[in-house]
């Protein structure tokens, strides 16, 4: 009886887990068209200072647009081109997007804000991801302090030792590390003591309910007070609400990122939102307009 039960789940999961191979499959080749076809597109998404509301950088998020309108989300599609080995040829994209982006910026006027490029686990983990990061920086010709590296806890933790000296390479180039989803992988912190990192990105499912969970309080201050001892930037991902702004102003957070002050935008409106100068952080009393 118990066997046929767990003979049905198989079956169950077989025929679940084909079609999500296939589906991945497919996705796979569509991937390899979009980078051949240079479907992709970069879009910017501000990060704000906590005490000021200055924009003081951006973080680079890949688009892929569909015919019919929509966009597949890097979530599912990041995933999938490390799967299928095609993370190498959109991570180089995305990394050379984002320097070329920092050229023009500097060309209108706006030198001083750097831009943050993802880096998945994989390409982390490549033996030339810093010489890739270093060529981009050189072929435009950017300060190399004005790119910023997003990692995960993943990507730095599986081989610590490794990790420790790309870390090195990296800071060596002159730019800047922050560890991304903080909280939401498994973290030493004997090594996110040794490593060479900037800033901690608090993970966007710590800042939901903030204001309203105590466990997702304790846990933000708890990373706002780690980051602070060891000396890092900390950043909140994923702030939508006046009162999560009002939380994380009131207990020392240095720099928020999220919807409620912009999503993701073209690279046109995020140069947009540079000339219209600093958002409005309001800590207290309704919210009407977080545009001075
Ligand atoms: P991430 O680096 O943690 O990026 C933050 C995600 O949160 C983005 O999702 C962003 O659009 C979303 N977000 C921003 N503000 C809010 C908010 O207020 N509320 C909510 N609910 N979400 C918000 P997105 O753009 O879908 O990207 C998902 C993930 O895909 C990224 O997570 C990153 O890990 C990866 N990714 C994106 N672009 C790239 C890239 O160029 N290269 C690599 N390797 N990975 C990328
Ligand atoms: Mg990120
Ligand atoms: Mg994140
Ligand atoms: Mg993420």
């Amino acid at each position: 009886h118990a066997k046929r039960d767990g003979g049905a789940h198989y079956c169950f999961f077989t025929a679940q887990m084909q079609e999500v191979a296939s589906q991945r499959l497919a996705l796979g080749s569509a991937l390899h068209r979009a980078i051949r076809d240079g479907e992709f597109v970069m879009h910017y998404q501000p990060k704000v200072h906590a005490a000021s509301g200055a924009i003081i950088g951006f973080e680079a998020l890949i688009r892929w647009p569909q015919a019919d309108g929509a966009s597949i989300s890097p979530s599912l599609f990041i995933p999938i081109a490390e799967e299928t080995g095609r993370i190498d040829p959109i991570g180089a994209w995305a990394i050379g997007q984002v320097a070329a982006e920092l050229q023009r910026w500097t060309t209108l006027g706006f030198a001083d804000v750097p831009i943050a490029v993802n880096v998945s686990a994989l390409q982390f983990r490549r033996e030339d991801v810093a010489r890739c990061l270093g060529a981009a920086v050189d072929a435009a010709q950017i300060r190399p302090a004005m790119l910023e590296v997003e990692l995960t806890e993943s990507g730095v933790m599986s081989n610590p030792a490794q990790a420790i000296e790309t870390l090195h390479q990296i800071h060596a180039l002159g730019m800047t590390i922050a560890i991304d989803d903080f909280g939401t992988g498994y973290s030493s912190l004997a090594y996110l003591k040794r490593f060479p990192i900037d800033k901690l990105k608090i993970d966007a499912s710590f800042v939901r309910d903030i204001a309203t969970d105590p466990s997702d309080a304790a846990i933000v201050l708890a990373i706002i007070g780690l980051a602070h001892v060891l000396d890092l930037t900390v950043i909140a991902e994923g702030v939508e609400t006046q009162e999560q702004v009002a939380f994380l102003v009131a207990h020392g957070c240095d720099e928020l990122q999220g919807n409620y002050f912009s999503a993701a935008v073209s690279n046109d409106d995020a140069v947009g939102l540079l000339r219209r100068g600093p958002f409005c952080i309001e800590t207290s009393g309704e919210h009407h307009d977080n545009r001075t």
